[in-house]
């Protein structure tokens, strides 16, 4: 029963792509990569590390969640004008 415990505490923290040794978690989504699995990204002033999962999933910069975030406010913003137009089509 209590043997089950030990795999989390042997060794030092493990690349999730490719299982070497790892050097530091990834900005995006805090898995642990190697050197080798890391891409550095420039976004803004400072360098971040993504590692390469992350990388083929959103691109280099990390622009695409403003990108992403601006999509959505404007479709608030339409749906918003909507509802307003429609309001005052009812209570005319
Ligand atoms: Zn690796
Ligand atoms: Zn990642």
């Amino acid at each position: 029963m209590s043997d089950l415990q030990l795999v989390e505490h042997d060794g030092p923290p493990r690349c999730v792509v490719c299982g070497a040794e790892a050097v530091g978690p990834c900005r995006r989504c805090d898995a642990m990569v190697c050197g080798d699995c890391c891409v550095l990204t420039e976004g803004g002033a400072d360098v971040h590390a993504i590692c390469v999962r992350c990388d083929r999933r959103g691109g280099r910069d990390l622009g695409t969640g403003y990108r992403a975030l601006a999509r959505s406010l404007l479709i608030g913003f339409l749906a918003l004008v909507a509802f307003v137009v429609a309001m005052i089509w009812l209570t005319r």
